[in-house]
């Protein structure tokens, strides 16, 4: 990596943001602990999926998802406007492009909730950019239980969703990292590590590059 460039001064630089993917099979807990991250950090964003499924009673429009007729999800798709879509438990899901292009620009980072199909299109558009977690359930018994307790999907809608689960966890294996949501706070804390560790890596912080410089200089000078 150059150290610095004349037009751009390397302490001017923002940092470059990470792209953080979360996936699992459904009720795993993504959504519990995509919403405790937001929570508890300013520098991250939540990317907002359009999909083509009903709303349940705890979601609201454009906060958890952006709901959409399956025409005006085309149109979207059509126009160039996602940067990946795929079907998912028999309905459409895709991540609108413009506001994780702003984000990377404004130097801020970006939380996914997304399944496989959309991590690989996301890895594929942006290489450099995306790290991926994949959250696993302790057991099948309490992946069951959480998707009762939750009590969002029909019996056909859950039976359905376990049916995806072992195709969903197989794909895991192409994911950077690995946890397990058993206890929620430990979960919690080892996914903060993973996004902090990603942060301080060297080439999302060129401004440091500069600093270094600083330093090397005002050595050198003594
Ligand atoms: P959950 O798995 O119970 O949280 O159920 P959801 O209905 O919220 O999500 C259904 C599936 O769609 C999950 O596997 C999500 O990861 C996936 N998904 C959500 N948003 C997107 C998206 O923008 N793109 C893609 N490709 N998948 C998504
Ligand atoms: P997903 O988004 O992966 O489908 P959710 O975040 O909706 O999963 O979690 C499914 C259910 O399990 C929710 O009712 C949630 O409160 C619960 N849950 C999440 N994490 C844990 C955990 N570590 N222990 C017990 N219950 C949990
Ligand atoms: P749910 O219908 O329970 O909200 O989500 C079901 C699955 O769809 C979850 O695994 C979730 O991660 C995934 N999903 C949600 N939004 C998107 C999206 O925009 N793209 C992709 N590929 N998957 C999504």
């Amino acid at each position: 990596m150059a150290l610095e460039t004349a037009a751009e001064p390397l302490a001017a630089q923002p940092r470059r943001g990470v792209l953080l993917i979360l996936s699992s099979p459904s009720g795993a807990g993504k959504s519990t602990l995509t919403r405790a991250l937001l929570d508890t950090d300013d520098q991250i964003t939540l990317s907002i999926s359009a999909t083509t499924r009903a709303k349940r009673p705890s979601e609201a429009d454009g906060v958890h998802y952006r709901f959409l007729k399956q025409r005006d999800f085309d149109v979207m798709r059509d126009a160039g406007e996602l940067l990946e879509f795929a079907e998912v438990h028999g309905n459409c899901y895709g991540t609108p492009k413009e506001p994780v292009e702003q984000a990377l620009r404004d130097g801020r980072d970006v939380l996914f909730d997304i399944d496989w199909q959309g991590t690989r299109q996301v890895r594929e558009a942006m290489p450099e950019d995306v790290v991926t977690v994949f959250i696993l359930p302790p057991s099948v018994p309490e992946l069951k239980a959480r998707l009762e307790r939750r009590a969002e999907n029909t019996p056909e809608d859950i039976r359905r969703r376990l049916r995806n689960a072992a195709i969903e966890i197989e794909r895991g294996s192409n994911y950077e990292y690995s946890v397990v949501n058993d206890d929620f706070e430990r979960c919690l804390n080892e996914v903060r590590a993973i996004l902090q560790a990603e942060r301080l890596k060297r080439w999302r912080q060129p401004s440091l590059d500069a600093k270094a410089a600083r330093l090397i200089q005002e050595l050198s000078a003594d």
